[in-house]
């Protein structure tokens, strides 16, 4: 087992700085998401854990052992791509086999484990088999058994669920989170999808532009973005922001929301806080899913402008004052496009965000 630490970590290519500054801890045993859009640096970051890539400056450490300057094939990590690199001339059996015969493991044992990988990966009906014939989800499942059966202490999943289809990567979520339960590796899960870092991650760190924006449980992320780029980010739709200044009125601290009305008194906590830190211009943010609809004239004014109907929920889009948002209610919900809407969030859900920082103000 084998904890990794990432340590002021940064890479050039070229004039262009891919990872700008990186101090990451990944727990021994642990499975962590990397999370981000298309071009954040993910991937380049999981090269370095790999050592397929060095780093412009800062060190990677195994547990106490730096491998910064250890080569790929001595760090002894398991590495699954997008792209799967199985050998098509072999037979899924030699193909799962092949990582246990270069270690000289003797034949009986790799019988066993082969075995037991097929079986777990759903792989044994087509151990006999040709590689080369195979479909996409099965030569997926297959770069995973290859990789999985030396059980590395280390094992960096890099999208690997991106080219299967929506039904096979609904299982192969579950199945990743057995096999890693199963031998307690610490795995590292590069993915630009936010479901599967939810739904198999004990902790996601999430990524935009090169910089690490927050790292945490896949609730914490989800009830407490460290900015609005995470709260916009995770959550489908994402939080709500909409422009507010606060002010005091009858000893309450209360969001003005300009042309949508003013907010209900805030919980203490944050408002406060920020109150007390001079931020008077703030995003007033609240999930879509928090949000109840109001008698006339009270909570948020806002214009209906489009009804998505997705089976058991209906997302509500609307204008409220200078912004746009999103609402998630029960199909039956008495609304339309065109119509007008009072709706006010949870009390609890209300999150508030330094306009010029973008950070979130936390409580007092
Ligand atoms: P994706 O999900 O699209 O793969 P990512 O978050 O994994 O995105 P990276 O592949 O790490 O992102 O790339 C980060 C940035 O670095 C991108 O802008 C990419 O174009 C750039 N980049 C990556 N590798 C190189 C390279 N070898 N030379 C130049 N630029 C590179």
């Amino acid at each position: 087992m084998s904890s990794i630490h990432l340590k002021g970590l940064t890479k050039h290519f070229g004039s262009f700085q891919a990872i700008k500054q990186m101090d990451l801890d990944v727990h021994d045993g642990e499975f962590l998401a990397l999370l981000g859009p298309s071009g954040c640096g993910k991937s380049t970051t999981m090269n370095i854990i790999a050592g397929m890539e060095g780093a412009t400056t800062g060190r990677v450490l195994f547990g106490e052992r730096d491998v910064s300057d250890v080569p790929m094939t001595r760090r002894g990590v398991g590495f699954v791509f997008q792209n799967y690199a199985i050998f098509t001339h072999m037979s899924v059996r030699a193909n799962l086999a092949y990582g246990l015969k270069v270690r000289g493991v003797p034949k009986p044992e790799i019988d066993k484990r082969v075995a037991a990988i097929a079986d777990f990966l759903q792989l044994a009906p087509f151990l006999d088999r040709p590689s080369a014939k195979l479909s996409v989800n099965i030569l997926q499942r297959l770069a995973i058994g290859r990789s999985a059966i030396v059980q590395p202490a280390i094992f960096l999943l890099d999208e690997p669920l991106s080219n299967v289809d929506a039904a096979f990567r609904a299982v192969m979520r579950t199945e990743l989170k057995h096999l890693q339960r199963q031998f307690k590796q610490t795995m590292v899960y590069v993915t630009h999808d936010q479901l599967e870092a939810m739904t198999m991650a004990d902790r996601i760190a999430v990524m935009d532009h090169g910089v690490l924006q927050q790292v945490g449980t896949p609730l914490d992320v989800y009830n407490n973005p460290a900015n609005v780029f995470v709260a916009r980010f995770i959550g489908s739709p994402g939080m709500n922001l909409l422009p507010a200044s606060l002010r005091e009125t009858d000893g309450n601290i209360v969001a003005d929301l300009g042309a949508a009305g003013v907010s209900r008194p805030l919980p203490r906590g944050a408002a406060k806080a920020a109150y007390a830190q001079g931020i008077q211009d703030v995003w007033f943010g609240f999930r879509p899913e928090e949000l109840s609809l109001a008698a006339d004239s009270q909570g948020i004014a806002a214009s209906v402008t489009f009804i998505e109907r997705i089976g058991s929920r209906t997302v509500v889009h609307f204008d409220a004052g200078q912004a746009a948002g999103k609402a998630v209610f029960q199909n039956d919900v008495p609304l339309h496009a065109g119509g007008a809407a009072h709706m006010v969030p949870a009390d609890a859900a209300v999150r508030l965000f330094d306009r010029s920082t973008g950070r979130a103000i936390g409580e007092a």
